[in-house]
């Protein structure tokens, strides 16, 4: 019988990196992937533990699985990514539709776990941390993704302990895979197709591997003249380092959109999330970056509703979203994770946060509407990435990493391109490829 594998990913990008590397992985054995869940003989589910009733949706999830199959052979499977973490055992108490947890840091282990659970049919969980042993082994495996933009994971974890954050507990401490093993790895990419990388870490720009920092990599991966554009996400403040800042002034391929989460504008938050630095550090940043490159623009991430948030604590976020026009920005009202420091502190009205979320995501909305309108009538380069669904249009993205709907050809997938912008709404830009209007005008 085949072995079919349904991989389903909630979460960040460095889980849909992760479900990537596992399949990778689970190749080795034989499987192959379906999109097509009646098919599936393995169901594994990626799971995502920062945003509210993360475990919930998990059990929920599970049970679509196992009504799917109430009459058929049940699936093998496996939960795996930072609920798996946080959960361990009692995911297979408390579900025993669940064969195999395994946590972000065990993924070396599938291939064995799955074997052992086939041979002995016992509920498995493995949730060591040993993200050495993880990279050891995925090295060994060519990395497939051939996505025009692609992920690739240089570091994980994290040791700064946020008070609102279970990073640190999901995903152990903060490791930096070697600069040369990193370099293979966007290497074989290029050679796969793709041509825009986005280095992806808990901590991203925390990445130290024997003195070799972010810097270093964006520089180095610079080099591979099939990589067109270079991005990495998540960074901290605090690891703003002034030789990253100078790669804004050195490289010709790292974009322009600095995403730097803030949390909130308030000092006095900033210091009960631990977040360890003051507001003037952040501007500083933001200041030194638009004097190197005045095109660089910000997107952040924003908690609102943070316990201990007064109104003049909130008045400070909304000024600095409005003064630093943030772009292309997440924002959500707290909400406490089980085993952090704010799990435990009284939650400020439910009504008064909600109106608060209402007002800062109506300003970065304005932000982006207008970021969009600016660019109406110019010429951006793009990056193509694929036809649109329809099949009537291509998609591509700007430097801002916003979405582009224009009139293409095929030939132009995994290039570069001019767009002249004749249209915007907030989330995307329309426009023609130069070429095209150049044919038009002869
Ligand atoms: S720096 Fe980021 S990943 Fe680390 S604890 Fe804070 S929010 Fe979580």
């Amino acid at each position: 019988m085949s072995k079919k594998i349904f991989i389903k990913t909630f979460g960040c990008q460095m889980n849909e990196y992760d479900s990537n590397r596992i399949f990778d992985a689970v190749k080795e054995i034989g499987f192959i992937k379906t999109e097509n869940l009646e098919d599936t003989n393995c169901f594994l589910l990626n799971t995502c533990h920062i945003r509210d009733k993360a475990k919930e949706k998990v059990y929920h999830e599970i049970g679509r699985v196992k009504k799917n199959f109430r009459l058929k052979k049940k699936p093998l499977v496996i939960v795996a990514g930072c609920v798996a973490q946080a959960e361990n055992e009692e995911m297979l108490k408390r579900e025993p539709y669940i064969d195999i947890v395994i946590g972000p840091q065990a993924y070396h282990k599938i291939n064995d776990k799955i074997e052992e659970y086939l041979d002995k049919q016992k509920k498995l969980d493995e949730t060591e941390f040993d993200a050495i042993s993880k990279f050891d082994y995925l090295n060994k495996l060519k990395n497939s993704s051939n996505k025009v933009s692609s992920f690739l994971t240089i570091q994980e974890g994290c040791d700064k302990f946020c008070h609102f954050c279970v990073v640190p507990f999901t995903r152990g401490p903060e490791y930096s895979r070697p600069f040369n093993e990193i370099i293979n790895e966007a290497k074989i990419l290029a050679e796969n197709g793709v041509r825009e990388i986005i280095l992806l870490g808990q901590n991203v720009n925390a990445y130290n591997n024997e003195n070799y920092k972010l810097s270093d990599l964006i520089l180095e991966i610079e080099k591979i003249s099939d990589i067109n554009r270079i991005r990495y996400t998540t960074s901290h403040p605090r690891d703003m380092s002034e030789d990253l800042i100078n790669t804004y002034s050195i490289s010709k391929k790292l974009m322009p959109l600095v995403h730097l989460p803030v949390q909130s504008g308030s000092d006095k938050i900033l210091n009960l999330m631990n977040r360890k630095h003051l507001i003037r550090d952040y501007i500083e940043i933001y200041e030194r970056l638009k004097i190197i490159n005045p095109k660089i623009e910000f997107s952040s991430d924003f908690i609102v509703g943070y316990p201990g948030e007064d109104e003049n604590d909130f008045n400070a976020t909304f000024d600095l979203i409005k003064n630093i026009k943030f772009i292309n920005s997440f924002s959500f009202i707290f909400s406490p994770r089980p085993g952090t420091v704010a799990s435990n502190l009284n939650l400020i009205d439910k009504k008064i946060s909600s109106k608060r979320l209402e007002k800062i995501q109506k300003q970065l909305s304005d932000n982006q509407i207008s970021m969009n309108k600016s660019i109406e009538g110019s010429e951006i380069e793009i990056l193509v990435e694929n036809k649109t669904e329809n099949g009537q249009s291509f998609f591509g993205r700007s430097e801002y990493m916003t979405p582009v709907i224009f009139d293409g050809s095929n030939s132009d997938v995994g290039n570069l391109i001019k767009v002249k912008v004749n249209n915007s709404n907030r989330n995307t830009l329309f426009g023609e490829s130069l070429k095209n209007l150049e044919q038009k005008v002869a």
